[in-house]
């Protein structure tokens, strides 16, 4: 649902030039320095890019699925590390919030995600509970009128610069199943809160992710999202499932680039005296690439606009991420083929993207997962 053609379609071109003029210019720095620079950063902010799905009554634009898909995929035409600093304030570090937090949290914390002030991130994943997610051990502890809360979180997107975690734990010691996961708000400086060493990863530098280690942080019990115990776990499902179409449009938005590149790249190299473009084995796979996007692209549009229209979309947007996410990979692996030797070597864009594009298949739900989720879905509703 476009709420207002005119000014979203301004929205879209400002992102545009901001990657083209801004963004990508500045990709081999992000990957060398393995930061976003700080005036990028702010820029950012100024541009209410940090906000882009926080509804306007706490500061943010309010997008509606929609309009964030179009916006992702115009956003990540560059260096998918670029999208991961704002990433989480408008998915995962926030949706926790806007889905079940009460009217006091969302007033407390959603003005400061939304203007970039303040990073969140989103804790669910540990050492020993990746897809298995409702097996997580980190406990807490009801103390009178605070938590104390104890374990480790494993990968923890933009853990390094978060003022405040999204964090699942277990307040029913008890159980040993999704039931008993509660979700909290963690402020960063809390004492007994650390952050490892950012991992080394394979590719997106630039888009930090670490351990939280927690030894005996104290929480108020106030922040208990949405202010009731063993909720946390649906919390986290619902947040998943908004943040899967999120991750499908990235992969749509990275595809496009990723594409262009290969596209220019088969009209200037010449081999046996013509571009490699006029080669039919080229463009087969020039055309492979460019059927699977378009797909890619309307479904993801469609499973939005379904969403925008109140509809349960668990089953389209796991169909969406496993296609999105498969996709890109496919095409940035064709992009490498085109670039012949070319593409292996670190200077060319297609080697950085072939990298950072595998983690799509990867986090919030491995493709195997949305594959469960989306046989699940269709059993339940055949038995219906
Ligand atoms: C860079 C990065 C950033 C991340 N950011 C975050 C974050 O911000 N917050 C957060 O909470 N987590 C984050 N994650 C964690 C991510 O969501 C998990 O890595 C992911 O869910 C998979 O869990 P796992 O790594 O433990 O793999 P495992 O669950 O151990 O899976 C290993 C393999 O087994 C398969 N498998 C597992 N169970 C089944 C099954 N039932 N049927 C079939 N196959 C199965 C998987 O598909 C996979 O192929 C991040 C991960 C990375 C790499």
């Amino acid at each position: 649902m476009i709420r207002d053609p005119e000014s979203f379609k301004l929205l879209i071109e400002t992102i545009e030039r901001f990657v083209r003029e801004r963004l990508i210019p500045r990709e081999e720095e992000v990957a060398d320095t393995d930061a976003i620079p700080a005036d990028i950063v702010e820029e950012m902010r100024r541009m209410g890019l940090f906000g882009l799905t926080i509804p306007e009554e706490y500061g943010g634009l309010g997008l509606t699925m929609e309009e964030e898909v179009l916006a992702a995929i115009a956003l990540t035409r560059a260096a998918p590390a670029f999208r991961s600093i704002m990433g989480t304030n408008n998915g995962i570090g926030s949706l926790g919030l806007v889905f079940d937090g009460t009217e006091a949290q969302k007033q407390k914390y959603l003005p400061r995600l939304a203007s970039g002030e303040l990073i969140g991130s989103f804790a669910l994943t540990e050492p020993g509970s990746g897809s298995d997610a409702g097996s997580l051990t980190t406990s807490a502890r009801r103390n009178g009128d605070h938590y104390v809360i104890n374990g480790t979180k494993r990968y923890i997107t933009n853990a390094p610069q978060a003022g405040i975690f999204t964090l699942m734990a277990r307040t029913d010691a008890q159980s040993k199943d999704a039931s008993g996961v509660s979700a909290f708000i963690v402020e960063r400086a809390t004492p007994g809160l650390s952050i490892g060493k950012p991992d080394r990863k394979m590719g997106q530098r630039g888009a930090q992710s670490a351990d939280v280690i927690l030894e005996n942080v104290r929480v108020p019990a106030e922040n208990v999202i949405g202010g009731v115990e063993g909720m946390g776990f649906k919390t986290a499902m619902k947040v998943l499932d908004k943040a899967r179409i999120n991750i499908a449009a990235v992969s749509v938005g990275a595809a496009i680039r990723i594409l262009d590149e290969a596209l220019q790249y088969a009209i200037d190299r010449r081999q046996f005296g013509q571009p490699i473009g006029e080669f039919q084995l080229v463009q087969a796979m020039l055309a492979d690439s460019q059927t699977e996007l378009y797909a890619a692209r309307s479904m993801t549009l469609d499973a939005a606009r379904r969403r925008d229209d109140g509809e349960s979309v668990t089953m389209e947007a796991a169909c969406c991420k496993l296609y999105a996410s498969e996709m890109v990979g496919r095409v940035a692996d064709r992009a490498v083929q085109i670039h012949g030797g070319a593409g292996y070597m670190q200077a060319s864009a297609v080697e950085r993207f072939y990298r950072d594009v595998r983690l799509f298949r990867l986090y919030e739900g491995t493709s195997q997962i949305q594959q469960l989720v989306i046989a699940r879905q269709m059993l339940r509703r055949a038995r219906r």
